[in-house]
């Protein structure tokens, strides 16, 4: 079995980030700049947005994060994306993740420019991926569909399953796979026989947030598999995939943590950049 290394890859990817930044900069004699918005004090949101900013400024980016409590109101808010949006410095905007339940998600979604829409979340950059168009893709199944190409680069009439049907996960990563011409089951939690379905697959991505659900007996051999959850458990976190059972049958696996996770933040950098430069044609 082939461990596919998310760290190793997700450092690769910010080199090249980092080295197209610096001709970006000699070229228009400006720099990508990504700006985050953090509302309340979660710790997991704390986290991952100073994660963002650190993995931000290595590769060069202008990076900026506006910090606002749980108690603003919501039109504070969708008036400083509006702000945003038109900030010729501003090359994407992210909103991080959940918000209080005073603010409506979909409203602050739709409030980001497509263009400036680093997340993909925006339903034009969901249409443009669904209808084969340029467009921001989400973080996480952009890393995922970067370390499978990686690994095999034709996907040509690839059975491939996708476990988890969310607009963040297992959506858009059935969009990518279908654009490489793999033949995609989405599967999910009403789905029949989830071993059948799996015990078909030669590229499995699981995106659930059950831990270990996905057993050694539903990989066949020589299949792909992808490990995007990430679930606290009493021996740690752990992914949606047995990583033990699995490991004994698959081709190749991502471990949980040093998979996926890496690649998600390495993509919104990737993200910030391409708005960039499409902001500059
Ligand atoms: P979600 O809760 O939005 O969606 C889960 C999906 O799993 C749903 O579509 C549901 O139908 C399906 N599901 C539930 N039970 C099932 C079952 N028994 N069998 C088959 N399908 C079932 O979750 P999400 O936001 O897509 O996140 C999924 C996991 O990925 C979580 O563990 C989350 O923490 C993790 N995650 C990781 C990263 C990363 O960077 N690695 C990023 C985002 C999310």
């Amino acid at each position: 079995m082939i461990l596919i290394d998310g760290k190793k890859a997700a450092a690769e990817l910010r080199a090249e980030l980092k080295q197209e930044v610096t001709e970006l900069k000699a070229k228009h004699n400006k720099v990508p700049g990504l700006t985050v918005i953090l509302i309340g004090d979660l710790t997991p949101s704390q986290i991952y947005v100073r994660n963002k900013e650190k993995s931000a400024n290595e590769v060069g980016l202008k990076s900026e994060v506006i910090k606002y409590p749980d108690s603003v109101e919501e039109k504070t808010v969708l008036e400083k994306i509006k702000e945003l949006n038109s900030d010729k410095t501003v090359s994407g905007i992210l909103v991080q993740l959940p918000l209080p339940k005073h603010i409506d998600k979909q409203k602050v979604i739709e409030a980001i420019h497509p263009s400036k829409d680093v997340d993909g979340f925006h339903p034009m950059n969901v249409g443009n991926l669904s209808s084969g168009y340029e467009s921001s893709i989400p973080c996480t199944p952009l890393g995922c569909y970067l370390l499978i190409k990686k690994f095999e680069p034709n996907l040509n009439g690839k059975k491939a399953v996708v476990v988890g049907r969310s607009n963040l996960n297992g959506k858009p990563m059935t969009q990518l796979l279908l654009k490489e011409n793999c033949t995609v089951t989405i599967t999910h939690s009403k789905t029949k026989d989830l071993k059948a379905e799996c015990l078909e697959a030669d590229i499995i991505v699981a995106a659930v947030g059950i831990p270990e659900l996905v057993r050694g007996d539903w990989v066949k051999k020589d299949a792909i598999v992808i490990d995007v959850g990430i679930n606290k458990t009493d021996k740690g976190i752990v992914g949606d995939v047995h990583f033990e059972e699995v490991s004994k049958n698959a081709k190749a696996l991502t471990p949980v943590p040093g998979g996926v996770g890496p690649m998600t933040i390495a993509c919104l950098l990737k993200n910030t950049i391409d708005c960039f430069k499409r902001s500059q044609i």
